[in-house]
């Protein structure tokens, strides 16, 4: 049985190599034997009030990763919990491979698999949710794919629980805007819960965005990818944090980070609409001119106003979209701020306490 380590300060190096050209990272990065039984995997967790799980997952994931041949550690990022949960995920932790990362407050889940990234330090790094969702078995099938070659192994949602109207709606509406542009491909039905090699990290580690959506970065990476099926297990206990307004918001970002397409259908509207308008101007000078008709209605106008001033400020809207997310750009804020960083220890036996 492999032992989990106590990582390594490699995760500065990395990322500074990581500021090389991205051609540099094509190359294998060490010998496949990077990928062998001495490869270090991380296990990144983000967590934000799972006090109901996040001792039985933790306990769950460092068995079953005790069991493989390769050596782990796992990054708890807590991301500004109020129930608790960081420190009962270190009470959970058996050994210093595991570490728990607090947020400073709650900055989403982006941010939260943000800083794991950044601070893991595996040659492979895998994404976890805490909630017993994001099936363990499905570990050694990403690993099997990471070693036969592949940089990025996303879970594919097998049989998805029956979504709702509205949230199928938005993954369509999304997928239109996103897919089109920059020959991204999103895969449907992958999420967060995936694989990554260290080359895809630190190109990952590279993108400044301070407004994220993952999935459509992760999408933009390239490199060798191939999606494995999961079945997603309901969730173990707890709500989803992930309401109707969160996922609005996300999908917003999702489309104003990688579509300019709201800005370009106003272009057209504006198109469509101002030749019509000169046709209707040129039918009403030839009727008066030469049928000498008197145009009537106030109904026209009206209507003509209303249509207008909508167009013009959902034009107006999508405009102060791109701006209010270049204005958060510019700032340049910080994507989280970290509180502190404990190292899980080897619970002492009844006997030796
Ligand atoms: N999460 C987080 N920050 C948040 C919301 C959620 O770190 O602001 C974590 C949460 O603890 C869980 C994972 O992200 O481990 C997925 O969240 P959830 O299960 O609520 O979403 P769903 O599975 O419904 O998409
Ligand atoms: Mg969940």
């Amino acid at each position: 049985m492999k032992q989990g380590v106590t990582h390594p300060t490699t995760a500065g190096a990395s990322l500074a190599a990581s500021g090389r050209d991205l051609t540099v990272s094509d190359a294998p990065r060490l010998p496949i034997l990077a990928r062998g039984p001495d490869a270090l995997l991380s296990v990144i967790v983000p967590v934000y009030n799972e006090a109901q799980v996040i001792g039985d997952f933790l306990g769950a994931l460092q068995q079953f990763l005790g069991s493989l041949d390769l050596r782990w550690e796992i990054v708890v990022v807590d991301d500004g919990s109020s129930d608790g949960s960081p420190a009962l995920a270190l009470a959970a932790s058996r050994s210093p491979a595991v570490r728990v990362v607090r947020l400073s407050r709650n900055f989403g889940k982006e941010a939260a698999m943000t800083a794991g990234l950044q601070i893991a330090s595996g040659d492979a790094v895998v994404i976890m949710d805490a909630d017993f969702q994001h099936p363990l078995e499905t570990l050694p099938v990403f690993i099997a794919r990471w070693r036969e070659g592949y940089d990025m192994v996303y879970g594919v949602r097998h049989d998805p629980e029956p979504e709702t109207l509205g949230k199928r709606l938005l993954r369509w509406a999304f997928h239109q805007f996103v897919g089109r542009e920059d020959r991204i491909v999103l895969p449907r039905g992958a999420g967060d819960f995936r694989l990554l090699d260290r080359k895809v990290v630190d190109a990952l580690n590279r993108f400044p965005e301070r407004e994220r959506m993952m999935k459509g970065l992760f999408a933009l990476l390239g490199f060798r990818q191939i999606g494995e099926f999961f079945k997603v297990a309901p969730r173990a206990a707890g709500t989803s944090q992930f309401g109707a307004r969160k996922l609005v918001k996300l999908a917003a970002t999702g489309v104003t980070s990688f579509s300019a397409l709201p800005l370009q259908i106003f272009g057209w509207a504006g198109i469509i609409v101002s030749i019509f308008a000169f046709g209707f101007a040129g039918w009403i000078i030839f009727e008066t001119l030469f049928l000498g008709q008197k145009i009537g209605g106030f109904a026209t106008l009206a209507a003509g106003i209303m249509i207008f001033g909508g167009l013009q400020m959902l034009s107006v809207a999508a405009l102060g979209a791109y701006i209010s997310r270049i204005y958060r750009e510019v700032k340049g804020r910080p994507l989280y701020l970290i509180d502190r960083i404990d190292e899980g220890l080897a619970q002492p036996t009844r006997d030796e306490a």
